[in-house]
């Protein structure tokens, strides 16, 4: 490594800020007569999006590189399976080196808070405990193989509305219970050598000025060593973020945010050594890419790497109800209907969003084998309304088969980066599909794709339903072998499925805004909420058939009572009482018996995957440690476990309790916040309607923060081009944005995409628009329009007139060439 001492005494000021941000999208600008490389990042997580060397100034969306495309996160998660995460992983960092990359943009491990989320697909589950397990075990595998990763979203980036500029309203218990432990636990086992600062404030701090949550939080106590760069765009005030340990600004905006730094050290706003710490890991960040390099992956397979893909998609698949039409005799004519068998849907829309190297969809892979079938695409695959023509013919195509596989699910519209879904619904014309099949009294087998819970009005009456989620380019392969029995699925829900919408906890505040959202159901949270509510489920969480069946018997404790750091082992036995060969989930969840505190019915703890041949049994063992029954205190500003008795649960899903045994936990007696009286809808979850605001303020130790529509005078670079329509430019800058703004993106895009360009315009803080029109509109221009907004006529079209045609600094891509 070269001395990073010697080079950060060697560099000026603009050297240094200049090094904080990036040249373009995706590269850090070389320092070259200081001998500084500049390294290059690309979007993961499932897969590698490496844009086209000609587009990496122009356009953030332009086609990249052909790779593989893996199942997305939320089909991984239900692998339950660390080892598929870091295989995945592995198999990328040989993309990454393939094709020039030093970071990739992943894993995400935001927690699932509402299934409403159009970026769900892209994290791996509403529960901590394993969304933390997979993001350590994908980062360790990637960066074993010396690529880089980055961590994201990081923290309380739950939703897609406004989440450039809305507040996440949160009291510290869920903050550290819920939002914080995947991210804690991969940084404590993986060092990620980057964290990707969300968009969002967290309690009205943007996540990249939040000391507390990057600096306090990250390194101090979670001893953090690698850089922190912002998501893109999500710089707001950047000397501010100098001191709260945001490292690296992306993408660069031609050098506006670098004047910033360097103007702030000479006012002394901030001191020349606040930047040097933040260049000095800068340096340490680049030259460990570059000693990378000798080191990594000297081969790509793309195609082994499709085979895997292929193989993660098994694994990830939930058979979600099987009334014995599954598996299906081979070597049978098979009626196909449903367009997603043809036009596979197996990633979700926006920046993770891969050009596949090879795909292949159900048919395609029937094609290849040669199957005997019959096909019709049933519904018109990019509406929503049901079209007589094609669902006729594919009745008529169907007529004469006893089973008909269905193929349905979320279209691209219906979720993506950029935008929230509206409801749980899929397409009515699916819906009518398989009604209509049902009323022409087939079995119906159906397939479901997408990448969260769907509302499925038919389950009760169809025969089988197989989730594919969404299943990278093999998932037509994995697909048939799933359904013939080739493969037995072994993959569980990584998240609740509801009955409907409005049972989620999060209903009525999810979205909210303009300026804040508040997470009022606190730490219940997906089935800490179901379970501890007392709520029917559609499919619970951990749920997941197989087309063998596993007994478990044989539970015990390490000890029956133990010391609050002693740990605890938990052992038990799985056994295959099918005959065929399978995998079982094995889930332990911790209950805490009584206690002070209100606290969830049970939590995830531990689990192990078991692969079982038909008839066999193995013993396995799961740790506990403290954290396994502590709760964030407040008030000791620590993790408590309150002395007593807590239930050791062992289940199949969070529902599904096979075996249980208490042990007695002795701890240190600590104070503990009281909320009986204060916040009582904590205590009686299967009693309420709702969450009262002075429940949740109590928990939040402050008054909440009323949302308003802006008026003339609140505009600042905070506010978003939607909130501008104070004044006519205003409205109409609202509306050119939201019109013109897809026109940045290739020929046939997509509908999702476009979508999600327009509401990401709209969502857009005036502060960003010179990083996200890479440098084209100058920060005066937008002072200007932000004086016209608070009525200020005359000084506004002066001021804006004054950076149109003013003078405009050099930009920071002449001065360092790539
Ligand atoms: C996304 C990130 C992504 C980045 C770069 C942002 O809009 O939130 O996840 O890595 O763009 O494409």
């Amino acid at each position: 490594m070269a001395d990073v001492k010697e080079i950060l005494s060697k560099m000026t000021l603009e050297e240094k800020c200049a090094l904080c941000s990036g040249l373009d999208f995706w590269t850090t600008p070389p320092i070259k007569d200081k001998g500084i490389p500049s390294v290059r990042v690309s979007d993961g997580p499932h897969g590698m999006r490496r844009e086209q060397d000609k587009a990496a100034v122009a356009n953030a969306m332009q086609v990249s590189m052909p790779s593989t495309c893996f199942p997305t996160a939320v089909t991984l998660a239900s692998s339950w399976d660390v080892n598929a995460a870091a295989a995945v992983a592995d198999a990328i960092s040989e993309e990454a080196a393939d094709q020039g990359v030093d970071v990739v943009l992943g894993p995400g491990v935001n927690i699932k808070r509402n299934p409403l989320c159009g970026r769900n697909f892209e994290y791996f589950s509403e529960d901590p405990y394993l969304a933390g397990e997979l993001g350590a075990a994908y980062v360790n595998a990637m960066q074993k193989r010396s690529v880089g990763t980055s961590l994201k979203h990081y923290a309380v980036n739950s939703q897609e509305y406004r989440r450039m500029s809305i507040s996440s309203e949160l009291d510290e218990r869920t903050l550290r219970e819920i939002y914080l432990p995947a991210f804690e636990n991969t940084v404590k086992k993986a060092q990620p050598y980057t964290i990707m600062c969300s968009y969002n404030k967290i309690n009205g701090v943007y996540a990249a000025d939040n000391k507390y949550v990057l600096s306090d939080i990250l390194r101090d106590e979670w001893g953090y060593k690698g850089i922190v760069v912002s998501d893109w765009g999500a710089t707001n005030d950047r000397a501010q973020g100098i001191l709260a340990g945001m490292d690296l600004q992306m993408p660069g905006d031609e050098g506006t945010g670098d004047r910033d730094v360097a103007e702030a050290v000479k006012s002394g706003k901030i001191t020349e050594a606040d930047l040097d710490k933040v260049a000095e890991r800068m340096l340490e960040f680049i030259f460990r890419c570059v000693d990378d390099r000798l080191s990594r992956a000297k081969s790509c397979d793309y195609d082994a790497h499709f085979e895997l893909a292929a193989e993660i998609a098994e694994k990830g698949a939930v058979l979600l109800k099987n009334d014995g039409a599954l598996p299906l005799k081979k070597g049978e004519k098979l009626a196909v209907v449903g367009a997603l068998a043809k036009k596979m849907r197996y990633q979700g829309s926006g920046s993770s969003q891969i050009n596949p190297y090879k795909l292949m969809s159900f048919t395609d892979y029937l094609d290849e084998i040669k199957a005997d079938y019959v096909y019709a695409e049933g519904y018109d695959v990019d509406g929503d309304k049901t079209d007589k023509k094609r669902l006729d013919a594919a009745l008529n195509a169907v007529k004469d088969a006893e089973i008909v596989l269905a193929f349905v699910g979320l279209t691209d519209v219906f979720e993506s980066e950029g935008f929230d879904r509206e409801h749980l619904n899929i397409p009515a014309s699916h819906n009518d599909l398989i009604e209509s099949l049902l009323a022409a009294g087939k079995k119906v087998v159906v397939v479901l794709s997408g990448g969260s819970p769907m509302i499925l009005p038919w389950a009760d009456k169809v025969d089988a339903i197989l989730n594919m989620y969404l299943a990278g380019s093999a998932g037509g392969k994995a697909c048939y072998k799933l359904l013939v029995g080739d493969v037995n699925p072994s993959g569980k829900l990584a998240e609740t499925f509801p009955k409907s919408l409005d049972d989620n906890p999060a209903y009525k505040y999810y979205h909210m805004g303009p300026q804040t959202v508040e997470y009022r159901e606190g730490i219940f949270v997906g089935y800490r909420y179901f379970d501890t509510a007392k709520k029917v489920v559609a499919y619970p969480f951990g749920y997941g058939l197989s087309y063998t069946k596993f007994e478990y018997s044989d539970l015990k404790l390490s000890s029956k009572e133990i010391d609050e750091e002693d740990g605890l082992t938990v052992s038990f036995t799985v056994k295959n009482v099918g005959d065929r060969d399978g995998e079982e989930i094995a889930q332990v969840y911790v209950k805490d018996v009584e206690s002070t505190i209100f606290r969830e019915e049970k939590a995830l703890k531990g689990f192990v995957k078991v692969a079982l041949k038909a008839g066999e049994e193995k013993t396995v063992d799961v740790k506990l440690d403290k954290r396994s029954f502590a709760f964030y205190n407040v008030e000791a500003k620590d993790w408590t476990v309150e002395s007593g008795d807590f239930e050791i649960i062992v289940g199949a899903s969070s529902r599904d309790v096979r075996l249980t045994d208490v042990v007695k936990v002795n701890a240190k007696k600590v104070a503990i916040p009281a909320y009986k009286d204060t916040a009582a809808v904590y205590y009686e979850l299967d009693k309420a309607t709702d969450f009262p605001a002075k429940d949740f303020e109590t928990l939040l130790g402050r008054a909440l923060i009323e949302n308003h529509k802006l008026v003339k005078g609140e505009i600042g670079y905070d506010s978003t081009l939607a909130d501008i329509g104070t004044c006519w430019i205003g409205k109409f800058l609202k509306w050119a944005a939201y019109t013109f703004s897809s026109a940045v993106l290739p020929k046939g895009s997509s509908a999702a995409l476009k979508k999600m360009v327009q509401m990401g315009a709209l969502d857009m803080p005036m502060r960003n628009v010179a990083a996200m029109t890479n440098g084209m509109v100058q920060r005066k221009v937008v002072d200007g329009l932000i004086k016209r907004c608070n009525g200020k006529p005359f000084q506004g079209i002066g001021t804006l007139l004054g950076g149109l045609l003013g003078k405009k600094p050099v930009k920071k891509s002449a001065i360092y060439k790539a």
